[in-house]
């Protein structure tokens, strides 16, 4: 193990590599940014992945999901065992669970309540008020992150958020489309209802760029990775701006009396059961 690791030592130490392999990190998406996090976790050295994820690949994936093949797209692979196979091919030694599902079930919850440290990799922001939940209700630290891109508006980039601590976090600092959010929570019937009534049009799928989505999942293991070791605390909110090639920290303040941060636990643990019983097959 010594010679595997003995060239990052330098920087956190042989506590900070301890540290590392006695993480339990799950990672809920396994497409663009989750792939790439999932292959840093295992470079690092981590201990143990939960791996969650519902999509098999397709050969859109084939831009940018790290370790799917076109053998993949022909099988239908699930995004979890290509996930679980780079993990094994790099490090035997790492303890994955590979799950292929929502996080939004009693059997996720299950397994999310096993592990020490969550990074959400999501493409809707749904899903993603879904996982707060659930890790505002287990007390699990919770690193979301996402790109951006609207090529109408020049912008391409993304933003890593760490909850916890009542500094903040995804829902106070709004960085929940809340519409986005109602609409899944919706059942299909209502849906199809709401976009007869107002002519809505389902939105395609969201651009995704291998080297943005790297950008993105790296600030977000180096974060988890200082954290982690104890080289400093995790930023709260960092974002990434492609066009400026700029990445800032963020000091917005987050809004007052946040559910999230300062309700009482009880309150989440409510949250999370009304939760597993309006979604219970809802995919990310
Ligand atoms: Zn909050």
């Amino acid at each position: 193990m010594i010679s595997r690791f003995e060239r990052q030592l330098p920087l956190f130490g042989a506590a900070g590599q301890r540290m590392l392999r006695q993480a339990h990190v799950a990672i809920v998406g396994l497409g663009g940014i989750g792939s790439h996090v999932n292959q840093q976790l295992s470079y690092l050295g981590v201990g143990q992945l939960t791996l969650l994820d519902g999509d098999v690949v397709e050969d859109t994936n084939l831009n940018r999901l790290i370790g799917g093949t076109q053998t993949d797209v022909l099988a239908a692979t699930p995004k979890v065992f290509v996930a679980e196979r780079l993990t094994k091919s790099i490090d035997p030694d790492i303890k994955v669970t590979a799950h292929q599902g929502s996080a939004a079930t009693t059997e996720a919850v299950a397994l999310l309540a096993n592990t020490t440290f969550v990074i959400g990799c999501l493409d809707h922001d749904g899903p993603r008020l879904a996982l707060l939940t659930i890790c505002t209700a287990l007390r699990k630290p919770y690193l979301d992150v996402a790109t951006d891109i609207s090529p109408k508006d020049s912008v391409y980039g993304g933003r890593v958020i760490f909850g916890g601590g009542g500094s903040g976090c995804l829902y106070c600092l709004n960085q929940l489309d809340q519409g986005e959010v109602r609409r899944w929570m919706s059942t299909d019937e209502a849906i199809a209802s709401e976009d007869r009534l107002y002519g809505r049009r389902a939105a395609g799928p969201s651009p995704s760029v291998v080297s943005l989505n790297g950008v993105l999942a790296s600030v977000a293991c180096m974060e988890f990775m200082a954290e982690t070791t104890g080289l400093r605390p995790a930023r709260r909110w960092l974002e990434y701006d492609g066009q400026t090639g700029k990445l800032r920290v963020d000091t917005s303040s987050p809004a007052p009396n946040c559910p999230y941060c300062f309700g009482p636990q009880s309150d989440a643990v409510d949250s999370l059961a009304r939760l597993l019983r309006l979604v219970p097959t809802r995919q990310q």
